[in-house]
């Protein structure tokens, strides 16, 4: 083919809605055109890049006894109503009427027409274990769209799902996906990317792994020990504190007049952060019921950990003017209004001289000790693991924290969509048991972020997903070198009968 006929336009200069380098690079090379909000074209080139990369996943999904299946896109919502997701999943999930009434989804993930065609096909013990994925078109409306391929709302993903009948045979299959994710990684040129451990939250499960490109453009955090080789995401990665024993004081009321932050308050006592205790208002969603988080004054609120604790959703709070019902600024644990719920952060625990709000405009209470004071509390780790914070694996002060873009996961569901979707199969001494199953998701692009992600699933899922390379191609190619990796490289070009010609090249 003559290079004239490619259907794709490069340009020089970088246009100017352009937030992030890859993103730049691949409007101006040609690869990529935005038809809506976070919707896009792949033009030539890029989808030559895609279906290499596409089938060096195959490849290895394959090689771990995989079989490829096509679910729908669009859905029948009786199957998502069944496993309960059809109102426990916010707005991401596009649901629609079909021209009879009936109510439809744009599917997101696709777990619930997994166990709809394993509970058919699956009836016995013998057929166990097995993994069925597929490379699939994704439908999630993202309230925040980011950076080109980074976060989109239509995307192409791999998705797995295992199935099992014990948790031993699952977590052997789990270690396979795991080296699996690795080598895909690695063939298509990004050998750098790390495996941390993760929040399943929703989804249920005990175990859980992201995959992480490190790059400076990423929207997670990760923590990472360089002294044991400790790695987490920061919505898992506990926060370990080390309190020096204090002195206890009287306790007093102190006139703050003013003094709303914990900077503010450090200033006018002359004090560290760390000697005071801060209060997070939240909200709950279903009520607006007022939730405060007390931490020590240093640390940060690790929101996913917090809900987690809770066990249910939560927002900062928003009060009306002059409707608060608390002295916002100077909210402390003694004296709260009937009705607030509070957590206390495990840092706080052993601290016997802090400073607190008095829950009253422009004061503060000094020498609180919360074990004399407060009376016995049940501390919990909602805080963030922080940069030089204590490694929880080998206890030496010496977290890093790193940004990253998430490029896959894996996790173990359970389970939890085979027991309520009512999968079953016969085991070998007649009962009639559920498998418990294990999913894989991989996105080499752009990934949504986790608050989107699978809101309550069973299986193990998991997954590169080949469409969201567009994360790759732009976090990592980009700022690295303007040429693609070999085994994904869309052509090469050279000059026959008086013009340049290009080859496809074939692959991987
Ligand atoms: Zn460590």
């Amino acid at each position: 083919m003559e290079v004239s006929k490619l259907v794709s336009r490069r340009f020089k200069e970088t246009p100017a809605d352009c937030q992030i380098q890859s993103q730049a690079l691949m409007i101006r090379g040609g690869y990529i055109k935005a038809v809506g909000n976070g919707i896009y074209t792949l033009l030539p080139p890029a989808k030559r890049i895609l279906r290499k990369i596409e089938n060096i996943i195959r490849e290895e999904m394959d090689a771990i006894d995989g079989q490829e299946v096509l679910f729908p896109v669009a859905m029948p919502a009786s199957l998502w109503k069944e496993s309960g997701r059809y109102d426990s999943i916010g707005s991401e999930l596009l649901r629609f009427k079909d021209r009879s009434g009936g109510d439809m989804v744009l599917g997101m993930t696709h777990e619930e027409a997994a166990v709809h065609l394993a509970r058919d096909v699956a009836d016995s013990y013998a057929q166990y274990p097995f993994m069925i994925y597929q490379i699939q078109t994704k439908f999630r409306d993202e309230p925040r769209t980011r950076g080109g391929l980074i976060r989109v709302r239509e995307f192409t993903m791999k998705d797995a799902y295992s199935f099992h009948t014990s948790q031993e045979d699952l977590e052997a299959y789990y270690r396979r996906c795991y080296d699996a994710y690795h080598r895909i990684f690695a063939r298509v040129g990004l050998p750098h990317v790390v495996a941390v451990q993760s929040d399943s939250g929703m989804m249920g499960g005990k175990i859980a792994h992201e995959y992480m490109l490190l790059t400076e453009v990423g929207e997670d955090s990760i923590v990472l020990c360089p002294e044991c080789g400790y790695r987490a995401n920061m919505e898992a990665a506990p926060s370990l504190v080390r309190n020096e024993p204090t002195e206890p004081k009287p306790l007093t009321k102190l006139a703050t007049p003013g003094v709303k932050t914990i900077e503010a308050l450090c200033d006018f006592l002359q004090i560290t952060p760390a000697q005071t205790c801060k209060a997070v208002v939240y909200q709950r969603n279903q009520d607006d019921g007022v939730v405060i988080a007390f931490l020590r004054g240093d640390l940060d609120v690790n929101e996913t950990k917090l809900r987690n604790h809770l066990g249910y959703d939560i927002h900062p709070a928003a009060f009306p003017d002059g409707e608060a019902p608390l002295a916002l600024g100077f909210c402390g644990p003694l004296g709260l209004p009937e009705g607030v719920a509070v957590v206390f952060d495990s840092s706080l625990q052993g601290l016997e001289d802090l400073v607190a709000g008095a829950n009253e405009p422009d004061c503060h209470l000094a020498g609180l000790c919360l074990a004399r004071d407060v009376g016995r509390i049940e501390y919990v780790d909602v805080a963030k693991a922080r940069q030089g914070g204590v490694c929880p694996a080998c206890g030496k002060a010496a977290l890093d924290i790193r940004r990253g873009i998430e490029v896959g996961n894996i996790f173990q569901l359970g389970d939890k969509y085979t027991a309520s979707m009512g999968m079953r199969y016969v085991d070998q001494d007649g009962s009639l048991k559920t498998p418990s199953w294990a999913a894989m998701a991989s996105a080499l692009a752009a990934w949504p972020p986790r608050s989107a992600r699978f809101p309550g699933t069973s299986t193990a899922p998991s997954g590169p997903s080949p469409s969201r390379p567009g994360r790759c191609i732009s976090a990592a190619y980009g700022p690295i070198s303007r040429r693609w990796p070999r085994p994904v490289a869309r052509c090469t070009a050279s000059w026959r009968q008086g013009g340049w010609r290009c080859s496809w090249t074939t692959g991987p």
